[in-house]
């Protein structure tokens, strides 16, 4: 499953569950102070249909 995430702050990333919850942690950490947890990336990804 590949998904799609956009950041509050306009940040964008894509890529499979481990990439985009491991960019999205490491964003988080680096940009906002705050490392979100998988549920919490999951829930902000959006599905993307490429396999
Ligand atoms: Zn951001």
């Amino acid at each position: 499953m590949q998904y799609e995430l956009t950041c509050e702050c306009g940040w964008q990333t894509n890529g499979d569950e481990d990439k985009v919850v491991r960019d999205a942690q490491q964003h988080g950490r680096d940009i906002h102070g705050v490392e979100p947890n998988r549920e919490q990336v999951l829930a902000m990804a959006r599905p993307t249909s490429q396999q």
